[in-house]
């Protein structure tokens, strides 16, 4: 516990002595250094005995020599690219040795480096180190070479040039230790691993300085040796300038590496200088240029006169090129398809004229393999910052994907999925444009077919829609192949197909395409293994008729295509004049009709109805009249199908209906045995299909306070064998508020009874062909007689329509048909004429008299 508390070892005086002189010296450099010093110093005092032995004649030589290298240490001569310095004294120190022995040069060398050290350092250390060093130094070399001098000759009688030799090799020596000695101090000291090669290099140059100064020292003292000490003095005057010549050589040297350095340090310094003003400088230039050669989107320089001056990666690899050298110098039109260049060019003196900044185009690119891509490009007036030429640059960018996307879209939107033709937009389009041109020139006149399969549909439901796809494809393929090039086939819907035939106007080579066509199309078709003949109606119109619009043209075509149908299919047929003033005249009163109807203005004639046995009116069917100003009466069995045709049936049934049931619910109110009057009104198949059939009647009966149960509504035959399923809801609704039906035209479209069992049907009206037939034992006779039975089997009531004679009226009441309506019990009558027959019945009947067509009525059917 005493040992602790002692305070540490007090330093003794080398340590103290040590961390003053030196603190960097690490144990190994301390070692050396003390070493090194105590052999150099004990060399110094075995010199100093030898020489204090010497005959006292030497001294002054002795002591003139060691002068002259002191006093040449004084003027050091730095050694060019090295750190070191080559003092002149070495002469005189190697020609002590030469002449007076080891123990003289070890003096004077000892005496020089102190010199030379206490110059350049100010550390004791060294200016301790470097004269006890160089004295051990010179101490061996010294004695080696006497030891050599000895073994070679005898004495100082040895040759010329061993002397001059073996000086050199001395002084080589002597350095070689010297530096040696003194670097490994410093090795030791960084704790280092000692390099003879960085040695060398360091040392090398004073060497050299010391292997001349050696040669010298032996040429001065074999001259000495032989001409005497006089030749010496003589000499050292040649040998001062001498050594001054090298001084100032070295000092020149010295100087002129100094500018050396400083120049090339300059430049150096202007080079890093101008690196950095470049580097700030070309900043931008480089973060373009980095941008331009890296970037995604393909570019290019390119002169105001079109060429590439510069490509980027990118667009290389958008043409096809391994590298973008490849397009340099090559006219950018050149990379352009033919038709697209003359756009280019002008885009490109338009921004080389200023016109413009930029310009954008769409083109088409040849690759390198000269296949087509399309590009778009983005062109701009551009600065290159080394460069006073302004140029182009020109963007690229690859858009055939889009191109391509777009050209399917397009495809998809203008053409037929199933037959790739054109479809209905586009022929509408391409119509459009024919008509155009043949506005221009009427040489350019065409004619356009309108073409329908004839029993499609009947393929398509028996056979399925893919054979219904496959007959289609068929035959378009067959209506193109029979047509020429440049006229145009298109799939309008359906079945329906146009073509348009180019440079024709002719209706004799119409007809006569048409007629080889139907040929074509009458050849069997394998659709589905199946073999399928198939015949198609056209219809042909031509632009001569001097068609403004597509749709007009198409309409005329469509309309002889329907004539070709109702002269019986398989056949064509020319919109001529005929057709067209039929066409016209549909059209006007087409207008005409929908004016008559939205001004409420058409006319109501009312048929009366009779018990046929007791010849009693039932009720009224209300027919539609129209009288045109200028046509004059314009009968039903016309307008109702144009009305269909125009969409305004909907409208005219409604109005026939509210007004009807007013008039009716009018006369009803005449007398109490009028209550009970029934109304008939009829309907088409477009009012059955219509949405809100149910809704419109009951409206109508509301309005009008009619009674449902007194209301009959007649659909024709063939209105029920289109398929009333959908309207089914509305016609039991109907049934349920009390609304009748009945059967129109009975007995025309028997094709099928299942109806009567399915629907809720009153009454059967006989088709008044059937009636007016009638004679007895005829086959229509039968049919009636069938009819009304039928109608007693299922429960309905039975209606004779046409009954225009008293026969007719005779057999339908012997057959117990129950009601009857004809021109021979009464004409349709306009409302003031029913209102003055059911006023005569009202009075009739005041009169105990019930009104029939057998007591007095028959003279109303004579109006
Ligand atoms: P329909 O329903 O069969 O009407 C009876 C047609 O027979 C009426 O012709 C009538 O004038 C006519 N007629 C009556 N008695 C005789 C006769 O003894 N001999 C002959 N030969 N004909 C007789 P109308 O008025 O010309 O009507 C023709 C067709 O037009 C009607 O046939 C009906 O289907 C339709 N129609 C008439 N008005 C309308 C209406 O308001 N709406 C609808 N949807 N169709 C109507
Ligand atoms: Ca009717
Ligand atoms: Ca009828």
């Amino acid at each position: 516990m005493e040992a602790q508390n002692n305070p540490p070892a007090k330093p003794g005086i080398l340590q103290r002595l040590h961390a003053v002189l030196m603190p960097d010296y690490n144990r190994t450099a301390t070692v050396y250094w003390w070493l090194m010093v105590a052999l150099g110093g004990a060399c110094l005092v075995y010199a100093g005995w030898e020489v204090h032995a010497l005959p006292l004649s030497v001294l002054p030589q002795l002591l003139a020599g060691t002068a002259l290298a002191v006093l040449a240490g004084f003027f050091p001569v730095r050694i060019p690219g090295s750190k070191n310095s080559f003092v002149a004294g070495e002469v005189f120190i190697f020609l002590l040795l030469l002449m007076h022995g080891t123990s003289a040069a070890t003096l004077a060398a000892a005496g020089e480096a102190f010199i030379g050290s206490y110059r350049s350092s100010k550390r004791w250390t060294s200016r301790i180190a470097s004269p006890t060093f160089s004295a051990l130094a010179m101490s061996l070399a010294g004695h080696l070479m006497e030891a050599t001098l000895g073994v070679v000759g005898s004495g100082g009688t040895a040759e010329a040039g061993v002397v001059l030799l073996v000086a050199s090799a001395v002084a080589v020596a002597y350095w070689l230790l010297n530096t040696v000695f003194i670097s490994l101090v410093i090795t030791f000291k960084r704790n280092e691993r000692f390099r003879v090669q960085d040695h060398l290099s360091s040392f090398g140059s004073v060497g050299i300085a010391y292997g001349g100064s050696a040669l010298i020292a032996a040429l001065l003292s074999l001259t000495v040796q032989q001409s005497g000490m006089g030749v010496l003095l003589g000499a050292l005057p040649v040998v001062a300038m001498l050594l001054t010549t090298i001084h100032y050589f070295m000092r020149q040297q010295e100087a002129q590496e100094t500018v050396r350095r400083s120049r090339m340090e300059a430049a150096e310094r202007e080079a890093q200088q101008a690196a950095r003003h470049v580097a700030a400088l070309s900043d931008s230039e480089r973060r373009f240029h980095n941008a331009f050669t890296h970037a995604s989107i393909g570019m290019a320089l390119v002169s105001f006169e079109g060429r590439i001056l510069q490509a980027n990666t990118a667009l290389a690899g958008i043409l096809g090129y391994e590298r973008p050298d490849g397009l340099a110098q090559q006219p950018f039109s050149t990379l352009v398809a033919e038709d697209d260049r003359a756009s280019l060019q002008a885009s490109f003196e338009q921004i080389a004229s200023r016109a413009v900044d930029k310009a954008s185009l769409e083109v088409r690119c040849l690759d390198s393999s000269h296949a087509p891509l399309w590009a778009s490009l983005n062109c701009a007036v551009f600065n290159e910052p080394d460069s006073e030429t302004p140029c182009l640059i020109v963007q690229v960018q690859d858009i055939s994907a889009r191109r391509h996307a777009e050209a399917q879209l397009n495809h998809i939107a203008f053409h037929d999925g199933l037959t790739g033709l054109p479809n209905r937009g586009r022929f509408y389009t391409i119509l459009s444009h024919a008509l155009h041109t043949t506005k221009e020139d009427p040489e350019q006149h065409f004619a356009l077919m309108f073409l329908d399969f004839d029993r499609f549909k009947l393929i398509n439901d028996s056979m399925g829609h893919s054979a219904g796809d496959e007959f289609l494809i068929q035959v378009s393929r067959r209506i193109q192949d029979h047509m020429r090039p440049s006229d145009v086939v298109a799939r309008l819907g359906g079945d329906e197909f146009a073509v348009l035939m180019h440079r024709m106007d002719d209706a004799k080579a119409a007809t006569h395409l048409a007629e080889r066509l139907q040929q074509v199309l009458r050849q069997p078709l394998l659709i589905s293994g199946v073999a399928v003949t198939t015949s198609a109606s056209m219809g042909v119109t031509f632009s001569s008729l001097g068609y403004t619009a597509p749709e007009e043209m198409l309409r005329d075509a469509d309309t002889a295509m329907y004539r070709a149908k109702a002269n019986g299919k398989a056949r064509c047929a020319l919109f001529d004049a005929a057709l067209h003033t039929e066409v016209s005249n549909r059209l006007q009163l087409e207008n005409d009709l929908r004016e008559v109807i939205a001004k409420g203005e058409l006319e109501i004639v009312y048929q009366p109805l009779f018990h046929i046995r007791d010849g009693h009116v039932r009720g009224f069917e209300a027919l539609s009249r129209w009288t045109h100003p200028v046509r004059g009466p314009i009968p039903p069995s016309t307008f109702i199908p144009i009305a269909e045709e125009a969409g305004l049936i909907v409208e005219l049934s409604d109005l026939m209906l509210v007004r009807a049931c007013a008039q009716l619910r009018q006369w009803q109110e005449l007398d109490p045995s009028l209550h009970h009057l029934k109304l008939q009104v009829n309907m088409s198949a477009t009012d059955l299909a219509h949405s809100e059939l149910f809704e419109r009647v009951a409206r109508a009966l509301r309005a009008t306070h009619f009674s449902p149960h007194l209301l009959t509504l007649e659909l024709t035959e063939s209105i029920l064998m289109t398929g009333v399923e959908a309207a089914l809801p509305a016609i039991e609704a109907l049934r349920r508020l009390g609304v009748a039906l009945a059967i129109d035209d009975f007995g025309t479209g028997y094709s099928s009874l299942s109806y009567l069992s399915t629907l809720p049907i009153d009454s059967l009206k006989i088709d008044r062909s059937f009636v007016h037939g009638m004679r007895m034992g005829s086959k229509d006779a039968e049919i009636v007689r069938a009819i009304v039975s039928l109608g007693a089997t299922l429960g309905k009531s039975v209606v004779a329509e046409g009954i225009e004679t008293v026969s007719q009226l005779g057999q339908l009441r012997d057959l117990g048909c129950e009601q009857g309506q004809g021109f021979h019990l009464s004409h349709p009558l306009k409302a003031s004429e029913a209102q003055a027959l059911l006023e005569a019945i009202v009075a009739e009947r005041r009169h105990q008299h019930h009104p029939s067509f057998d007591t007095g009525m028959m003279p109303l059917t004579h109006h």
